[in-house]
């Protein structure tokens, strides 16, 4: 071990660049040819076991999409007459990404450092005696050829070559990502991996679709690497632990810590080292499979970008502006054999760590530590039992847990195996994994000093003070020290409740305290929850905890995904106005008026809607109550009804009435007023046209309310070429290319953008008393570049104060009427229509894990609160 070390660093010493002195050139560097297609590579490596034949053999592991070979060495003493996976082995893999070509570089610089320093550079040779090293420089040889291909977009393909939509040539839609085609957590949701064909992380129709991800798999479960590296770029990070779930970690990151780093340090001087799951997720991905199905540690090597590596020498031929993108590194053997040394210490580690994954060779100087046991100060558990947990090497046997009571006599008892939760825990657990025991004989009052033993080694040691027994099943969690609910709690069947300040005492630990109870009502108020006790209520959710998470800012938080997996919230909207909650579905028979403080509250929409039930039963999210007062952007804000033209390109789509108002006077301000959502962002807005019928004296009314302006739309050039009706109302400024607020008949006034949920508009008819004038809501678009459409509802005609016609839009559109274009504009493809929700809202939802409310329940009657909390808790 200690010879490795001085090896590494002597590689390290190796990193700084040498820099020149002469002036940067003007011309854009030449590429030097140092990246060749996989016919170079596939010929190469048959060359190297052909010359080596005492150390290495090559083999196919299996064959592509379109029957390639995906070629193996194995570097071994005897290679051809030891059995493959005789000894502790080592994989680095490439190229799974096509387009990351610095990947392949690194593993074939790996391989020709094995076999040319065999007999005569001493940590190598002895690394080639005593452990076999398999060098799979090219994961995806399809995938990777394309991208010398030439074609259009290929240099920057990702993925392999499956044909996905069978006609015969490859462009955007096909290919399957083959760092998301694996067994292990395929397709868990659709963040981690795409099922869109077209995007970049498509998974593929099904788990293990393809042949190189069958290749792999079986070839991982062959030969059981100790080790892996999986090299991809252009990250410049280190990656390990499990991928699919948002800020989760697992028993082996203890080792991983070691090998890789973390935070306080990496391996990869100039990479950072982290968590999977901090980085972002990932699911079906190559380690999760490796780890978790074919038992190989992988750690994720993202190397370099072309930005990072033209910049690394501000006097060499290469600057960030030649680089095409962050993976097309420079073609310039001095870069890539810099960033082949950059990275190699590390590489070689992860090699002298397959003779015990669970002591790594660190190039940080680190060890894996024996325990890591999970300490807390207070315990709820009164004179009952308290679980303590340790992460703990396994090669150690499972420990025992020690405790003394008041500094009493050593007590002992078992441990086992912590086996996961409902959705995690229990994986990634090659080398270490989580133990848990239980202390007994304590009282309320006692100080418990906790350590653990395994083969005549003790961890360190923690102690917590007892405190009583919950006197309930029920904790409620508040920012603040409300107390408002316990009586509500007792009156819904759940006496004794507590109330943990999380301002005041932080987040309470799952095990000392969370574990005592049922329930946990989170009472979030306005203020959005903190990581820590987020992850604190997962981890209770996880081990069979019902969480009631409840108050304006209930979504507000969602780091850690728990708020969107968990508690179904796929989008939320937050505004004020609610009068009353209805429960519906599972609350269904509650509710009652919301009262208290001028509060917003919040909309939910349920993430089944996005990820269908039938397909993602792990996030199985039911609606459970409505608002009166206040609705979602996109459903009708009073009764089940509205009218709405949903968003789309060339429109110019009205919602017409003519208004009678021959026998009104201009005193008694007519004015017709209705609720208005929209979300229209693009070149596109809304407006009100009004003009008297039979008559060309068009114009826009402005909002009486305030919300138009006179500025004019984006786009406006470009809108008055689609629609030249608009130069009734709009003209081009002298320079072609702004818009002023006046036209041939009339003024301008109009919305654009978002409207950011319903909000009363009022249009002044005064000016038309005595006589019919023509309205209309009028949606008119250039190009959409996201949003919805436009929704209009509870339209009233008011007289001298007194309303003279309301329309509900419940079954038809009214008095109104959808109008088509004016002349010189193209076809609408859509039209105002009657319509119901086009996304429904849910004032509170509820799952498997509990439920979220969308304001506090302290905000119902006393009597109301009762019934809604029973529903809830368990
Ligand atoms: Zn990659």
């Amino acid at each position: 071990m200690l010879v490795i070390h001085r090896i590494l660093t002597a590689a390290v010493a190796l990193l700084p660049l040498t820099t020149g002195t002469t002036a940067a050139p003007e011309r854009a560097p030449e590429p030097q040819g140092v990246f060749r297609p996989y016919g170079a590579i596939a010929a190469e490596l048959r060359q190297v076991a052909a010359e080596h034949p005492d150390i290495a053999k090559v083999e196919s592991i299996g064959r592509t999409v379109q029957g390639r070979d995906i070629l193996a060495v194995k570097v071994t003493r005897a290679a051809a007459t030891t059995p493959d996976g005789a000894r502790p082995g080592t994989l680095y893999l490439g190229a799974q990404h096509a387009r990351e070509w610095i990947t392949v570089e690194m593993v074939r610089r790996l391989l020709d450092r094995f076999v040319t320093g065999y007999g005569s550079d001493p940590q190598t040779t002895a690394l080639v005696n005593s452990t076999e090293l398999w060098f799979l420089p090219v994961a995806n040889p399809d995938g990777y050829d394309y991208t010398f291909s030439g074609a259009p977009g290929a240099r920057l393909w990702r993925k392999n070559l499956r044909d996905n939509n069978g006609d015969g040539t490859i462009g955007t839609g096909d290919g399957v990502d083959l760092n998301r085609n694996a067994g292990f957590r395929w397709g868990w949701d659709d963040e981690g991996s795409s099922p869109d064909p077209a995007r970049d992380t498509y998974r593929g129709p099904a788990p293990d679709s393809e042949p190189e991800t069958v290749a792999l798999n079986a070839f991982e479960r062959r030969v059981k690497p100790r080790e892996s590296v999986n090299f991809h770029a252009a990250a410049e990070t280190l990656m390990y632990g499990p991928g699919w779930q948002s800020t989760t970690g697992a028993p082996d990151d203890v080792m991983y810590r070691a090998l890789a780093g973390d935070a306080t340090g990496s391996a990869v001087p100039g990479s950072t080292a982290t968590r999977l799951s901090d980085y972002a997720t990932s699911n079906g991905d190559s380690a999760g499979q490796a780890i978790n199905v074919d038992g190989v540690p992988m750690v994720v090597d993202e190397m370099a970008s072309c930005y990072t590596a033209a910049d690394s020498d501000p006097a060499d031929a290469w600057s960030p502006d030649d680089c095409g993108s962050e993976f097309e590194f420079p073609d310039d053997e001095r870069l890539i054999a810099a960033e082949y040394r950059r990275n190699l210490p590390f590489a070689l580690s992860v090699a002298a760590s397959a003779a015990d994954p669970a002591r790594p060779v660190s190039v940080l100087h680190r060890s894996a530590p024996a325990f890591t046991p999970h300490p807390f100060t207070t315990s709820a558990a009164g004179s009952g039992p308290q679980t303590v947990a340790v992460v703990a090497r396994k090669s150690l046997g499972t420990p025992v847990v020690r405790y003394t009571i008041n500094g009493g006599p050593v007590r002992s008892a078992s441990t086992s195996p912590w086996p996961g939760g409902r959705v995690y825990g229990g994986t990634d657990n090659l080398y270490y994994d989580e133990y848990r025991g239980r202390v007994t004989g304590a009282r309320a009052g006692d100080r418990v000093e906790v350590w653990f033993s395994a083969s005549g080694q003790d961890s360190s040691h923690f102690t917590y003070a007892v405190t009583a027994a919950p006197a309930g099943d029920t904790l409620v969690l508040a920012a603040a020290g409300s107390t408002e609910l316990t009586g509500s709690l007792a009156a819904a069947g759940h006496p004794g409740a507590q109330v943990w300040d999380v301002a005041a005492r932080g987040a309470p630990d799952p095990l000392g305290v969370l574990a005592h109870y049922e329930n946990v009502l989170w009472a979030v108020g306005d203020q959005a929850a903190d990581t820590a006790t987020t992850l604190a209520v997962r981890d209770f959710a996880n081990e069979g905890g019902t969480v009631l998470k409840a108050g304006a800012a209930a979504a507000d938080d969602d780091s850690t995904g728990f708020t969107r997996y968990w508690l179904g919230v796929d989008s939320s909207f937050t505004g004020t106005g609610a009068t009353a909650f209805t429960g519906t579905g599972a609350l269904a028979g509650t509710g009652g008026p919301v009262t208290g403080p001028p509060a917003a509250a919040t909309l939910f929409d349920a993430i089944s809607d996005t990820l269908p039930a039938a397909r993602y039963p792990q996030f199985a999210t039911r609606p459970a109550g409505t608002y009166t007062g206040l609705a979602g952007p996109l459903e009708p804000v009073a009764g089940s009804g509205m009218a709405a033209v949903r968003a789309a390109d060339h429109e110019y789509a009205r919602l017409t009435r003519t208004v009678d108002l021959t026998g009104v006077t201009a005193a008694q301000r007519p004015e017709l007023t209705f609720a208005l959502s929209y979300d229209t962002v693009g070149r596109n807005a809304v407006m009100f046209e009004a003009h008297t019928p039979g008559h060309d004296d068009w114009t826009t009314l402005p909002d009486a309310l305030g919300a138009t302006s006179s500025d004019a739309p984006p786009g406006c050039d470009s809108l008055l070429t689609r629609h030249p009706f608009l130069t009734h109302y709009l003209s081009l400024t002298p320079d072609g290319d702004d818009c002023a607020p006046t036209g041939s008949t009339g003024t301008w006034a109009g919305l654009a953008g978002e409207s950011g949920g319903w909000h009363r508009t009022a249009l002044d008819l005064s000016r038309y008393a005595g006589t019919k004038v023509e309205v209309s809501i009028t949606y008119v678009s250039d190009v959409t570049l996201l949003g919805t459409g436009v929704l209009a509802d509870d339209a009233r005609l008011e007289i001298g104060g007194k309303p003279a016609s309301s329309t509900g839009f419940e079954t038809d559109l009214g008095p109104f009427a959808a109008a088509g274009p004016p002349p010189g504009s193209a076809g609408n493809t859509t039209a105002w229509a009657q319509s119901a929700a086009l996304r429904r809202s849910a004032a509170a939802l509820t799952t498997a894990y509990g439920a979220v409310l969308g304001f506090d329940p302290a905000a119902l009657p006393a009597d109301r609160r009762a019934p809604l909390l029973a529903r809830l808790l368990r």
